[in-house]
């Protein structure tokens, strides 16, 4: 009997350990760039403690599966549609639920909040602040105000979301009045949850008024809903250049505009950063040359596809590939001809890296040479 029994128990605790091991944390391979630590950040995401229809903790597991580094659960402060069931007037509860879950999971957690407000000046995240509660307050401005006084990261969400304004998203005088009083510091270039998740118009403000181009999965479901991980898809995010791998080196990072926004093989961002981010993936291999054609092997390091084509206009005298995608961790052999049949030492092309948006819904340029090794 008591064999049977320890039998039992050492089956159910091996059932317990193996459920715990059963999600292996992926990896999200992102080079580091221009001597800073590419961090994932998911700065936008909902819980039971709004309208959300996870658990905090599940947030944590889900991000540590994954491989994000940090997460933030922005719960909306006045939309609250499950009160009934979930009752808890402390707005700092879903961070304070998640929190054990983070440190068990090193996933860094990031207090945050969804002022919820309609247009203008909209939704905005509060991040980084100390107390949630004190963003309860009924004059939208003062919501502002006490995220400020707490040296909170103010990000624009969604500004093209079409139930809160038909058509193309518009920049307000509230935006401006925002601005000018140290409240808007980023805006969502990707919400994974738009249809059309990326806008042109956030892109070109963010460079206008120097903001933080952010990325959010902006999730209610749990996330294997909406991602099919088994085909490849990840969550929209935000990459941080950031000096280490904390809250703090985030929030600094942040600040001063060091991110790109990373979604469904497209990834948006200042043009020194995507350029470094290139440089760090992308590498010619095993070039040869036949009298006026090159062969050579274009390897791709990073997760991100590197989706190439000519520029427009240039590369006239050379014949190469039309469009072509150097595949995540991949590689592939490319051939280029010089029309004018020449031996020639080295080829250069001009090439647009299409999912590279360096500048609103255009593709970042790039030179390549190549030469015999
Ligand atoms: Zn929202
Ligand atoms: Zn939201």
């Amino acid at each position: 009997m008591a064999k049977s029994l320890s039998l039992l128990f050492t089956s159910f605790l091996f059932l317990l350990l193996s459920a715990g091991n059963a999600q292996n944390p992926d990896v999200i391979r992102i080079p580091d760039i221009l001597g800073y630590q590419t961090i994932t950040f998911d700065p936008h995401l909902h819980t039971v403690f709004s309208d959300g229809l996870v658990w905090p903790t599940i947030r944590v597991e889900e991000a540590w599966s994954e491989g994000i580094d940090a997460i933030s659960l922005t719960e909306h402060i006045e939309y609250r549609p499950f009160q009934r069931d979930v009752v808890v007037n402390d707005h700092n509860r879903a961070y304070d639920v998640a929190r054990p879950a983070a440190e068990r999971r090193d996933v860094l957690l990031i207090r945050g909040n969804e002022i919820t407000r309609s247009m203008p000046p909209g939704h905005f995240n509060a991040l980084f602040h100390d107390d949630s509660n004190k963003l309860v307050v009924t004059e939208w401005r003062d919501a502002f105000r006490a995220a400020r006084d707490q040296g909170a990261f103010m990000l624009w969400n969604h500004p093209g979301w079409n139930n809160q304004q038909p058509g193309p998203a518009q920049w307000h005088d509230e935006h401006t009045w925002l601005l000018e009083n140290d409240m808007l510091h980023g805006i969502e270039v990707i919400n994974g949850l738009l249809p059309n998740y990326y806008s042109p118009e956030a892109h070109q403000w963010s460079l206008d008024y120097g903001l933080a181009i952010m990325g959010s999965s902006d999730a209610h479901n749990p996330m294997g809903m909406d991602i099919d991980f088994a085909a490849g898809e990840r969550r929209a995010m935000t990459l941080v250049f950031a000096e280490e791998r904390s809250v703090k080196a985030i929030k600094e990072a942040m600040m001063n505009q060091r991110t790109a926004a990373y979604f469904d093989n497209l990834i948006a961002g200042r043009e020194e950063h995507l350029m470094a981010l290139f440089q760090e993936s992308f590498e010619i291999e095993s070039v040869t040359r036949n009298r006026h054609s090159f062969s050579a092997v274009l390897r791709n390091h990073s997760d991100i596809p590197i989706k190439l084509t000519g520029k427009p206009g240039a590369n006239e005298t050379v014949e190469f590939f039309q469009r072509l995608t150097v595949p995540p961790l991949g590689s592939t052999e490319i051939y280029i001809s010089d029309l004018n049949q020449e031996n020639i030492e080295e080829i250069t092309i001009d090439l647009i890296v299409e999912n590279f948006l360096s500048r609103p819904g255009q593709g970042m340029p790039v030179r390549l040479t190549f030469r015999p090794d």
